[in-house]
């Protein structure tokens, strides 16, 4: 995922948390199948939420974020994520890399450190969970905004803030969306299958819209998977559907890494 970087002011203070677990966990009954998620934040986005217009704590703040990510989920595939547990790397030890591809390791060892390796069924099952995602508070380096494996167990989305007469606020919109599109990765959504349909047109289209796993951020980008009605061959929907469904292991895991 794709956009202009849109950080860049002062970092100061800073919150102290390890890892929270939820006790709701303990009554999965295996009635629903609801993907588990663990959420991963780094000391950076602490350090910008410490600043933001009300302050908010890093674990209620990504609990908003997988609301929102939920509230397309649970429209678009008919079930939402699980939050299963929340880590915070307080002590700024593991994800320290502004490199795509190195945060994205740092996350696959951070996350076997705390919790175990999700790349191996027998963890995941053990866990209850499927996937794990940073919210980073970090600046990827480039124009990327979000990176995740497609398919597989771990993802990361770059959290975008704005500063509107001197108080800075989360792009609410923009976060969910990417957190939403890197998932959609995680469950074998794809690029290739993303629609891009003109809504208003006089001559020439004056207003482009595009699908959840189109490659490149707009804030008039829906957030909605593809299915079928614009191209018969692109169905991101129904990818998403069937890979939520797999029969874990996933197979083909760490096929390939998309933005
Ligand atoms: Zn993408």
């Amino acid at each position: 995922m794709k956009n202009e970087p849109t950080q860049g002011n002062k970092r100061e203070k800073s919150l102290d948390f390890g890892i929270v677990p939820h006790s709701s966990a303990l009554h999965l009954s295996g009635v629903v199948k609801r993907p588990g998620i663990v959420l991963v934040a780094d000391r950076e986005l602490t350090e910008w939420l410490a600043e933001h217009a009300t302050p908010l704590s890093w674990y209620s703040y990504q609990s908003a974020l997988l609301n929102g990510v939920n509230g397309i989920y649970e429209r678009e595939i008919g079930v939402g994520f699980f939050l299963m547990y929340q880590c915070l790397d307080n002590n700024n030890t593991h994800l320290t890399s502004n490199d795509k591809d190195a945060l994205l390791y740092q996350l696959e060892d951070y996350i076997s450190i705390v919790l175990g390796d999700l790349n191996q069924e027998n963890i995941r099952q053990g866990l209850g969970v499927e996937v794990a995602h940073l919210t980073t508070g970090r600046n990827i380096v480039g124009n990327t905004i979000g990176y995740a494996y497609e398919p597989g167990h771990y993802g990361l989305s770059q959290q975008g803030f704005e500063t509107v007469q001197g108080y800075r606020f989360a792009l609410w919109y923009q976060n969910i969306w990417i957190m939403a599109h890197e998932l959609g990765h995680n469950f074998s959504g794809t690029h290739k299958e993303a629609d891009k349909w003109c809504a208003a047109d006089f001559l020439i289209c004056l207003d482009w819209k595009r699908s959840l796993m189109w490659e490149t951020f707009y804030d008039d980008n829906e957030d909605e998977f593809s299915h079928g009605n614009r191209n018969p061959n692109h169905n991101n929907r129904q990818r998403v559907r069937d890979s939520w469904d797999r029969t874990p292991p996933c197979v083909i895991c760490h096929e390939s890494r998309s933005e």
